[in-house]
């Protein structure tokens, strides 16, 4: 059940609401929007219709609401309005602005992550992304750097000033993590590894949720409701292609997840077309296409010298044709009322 508070309404007084609710034995997470504010019930309401009655006794309450999808918090209907999520230092992800975020699969090392940083964001890049501790099929592959990666992500974030998208597997490396990125991403192998989505509700730092290769959208939306169900209402969703039965891509990008999250959640939605596709060929035509579907930003792997790339060289752009795809992108950003 979600009760939508009436605009202008007092702090005390939505205190007194909230504090009525916990008193009949749910707990409250508030979303507060820039139309609307609204608290979400959450506890198993059976047996207690006590609930609705006594919260609709509050002058400053306009509706209660009973949501019956199992995602509330992430739900649209619950919200109301969209989310924008803002990952420091000025970038906003879910607004008119389209968000790339571009750089290496895996940080190698401080000169690989200064000059990319700086190429990305001459090209247009918001914000600049790279593996500290990467999720490997084989345990005998490059694992990332971890602690000293994350220092040089961090040195990267200082010389060229774009917020620091990376990955974290272990919760314990989530206090660490926070400390020197600005975005935490969870991979596709760990959007449903529930007690790490639980701590990550903790976590005062914004969370790039990608989506499981073998995850339904709905399925997808619960892992994010975990985030949100824990206190941390700044996520973002992230379309990286699922399995099939094509073998000719690593991976087959969703692009209909895009419209389809649009009617669902409030939740912006990027798009990441490198391990989407696999092959750096078919990273512009799919970027282009998820723009054109109505993605709120992408996430594009580059690479110096792709070739030598520790991790996913195949499908990682030179800085040079990322450059070129920023520019045709621009013109399909205007088509659809965006910019980039
Ligand atoms: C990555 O971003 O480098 C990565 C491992 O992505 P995914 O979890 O989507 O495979
Ligand atoms: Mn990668």
């Amino acid at each position: 059940m979600i009760v939508v508070i009436k605009p202008n309404t007092k702090e005390e007084n939505l205190e007194k609401v909230l504090k009525k609710i916990q008193e009949l034995g749910f707990e409250t997470r508030v979303l507060k929007g820039v139309l609307r504010t609204v608290i979400a019930c959450i506890g198993d309401e059976r047996g207690k219709p006590q609930l609705q009655q006594a919260v609709e006794a509050f002058d400053c309450v306009e509706s209660v609401v009973p949501i019956l999808k199992p995602y509330k918090l992430a739900s649209l209907e619950t919200k109301g309005e969209r989310s924008v999520i803002d990952i420091g230092m000025g970038v906003k992800i879910g607004g008119k602005d389209l968000i790339v975020i571009a750089g290496p699969c895996s940080v190698e090392n401080e000169k690989q992550i200064v000059e990319t940083a700086q190429a990305v964001k001459d090209a247009g890049a918001k914000a600049f992304r790279g593996g500290a501790y990467k999720p490997r099929t084989s345990p005998y592959s490059f694992q990332g750097m971890g602690e000293k990666g994350l220092k040089l992500l961090a040195k990267g974030r200082e010389a060229v000033g774009l917020p620091i998208v990376t990955e974290v597997m272990d919760a314990g490396d989530i206090p660490i993590i926070a400390d020197h990125a600005d975005v935490i991403q969870v991979g596709a192998r760990n959007v449903q590894n529930f007690a790490l989505l639980k701590h990550l509700g903790k976590v005062k730092k914004p969370i790039l949720l990608k989506r499981g290769m073998m995850t339904t959208i709905d399925e997808w939306l619960m892992s994010a409701e975990y985030i949100l169900a824990g206190g941390n209402s700044n996520i973002i969703l992230c379309e990286r292609g699922i399995r099939t039965f094509e073998t000719a891509t690593r991976n087959t990008l969703d692009i209909s997840a895009v419209p389809v999250l649009k009617e669902k959640t409030h939740l912006p939605v990027i798009v990441d077309p490198s391990h989407g596709t696999g092959f750096w060929q078919y990273v512009a035509p799919m970027a282009f296409a998820a723009i054109a579907a109505g993605a709120d930003g992408l996430i594009i792997e580059v690479h110096q010298k792709p070739e030598t790339a520790m991790s996913d060289g195949a499908q990682s752009l030179k800085p040079q044709k990322f450059a070129e795809l920023m520019k045709q992108l621009r013109i399909i950003a205007k088509a659809v009322n965006r910019i980039v």
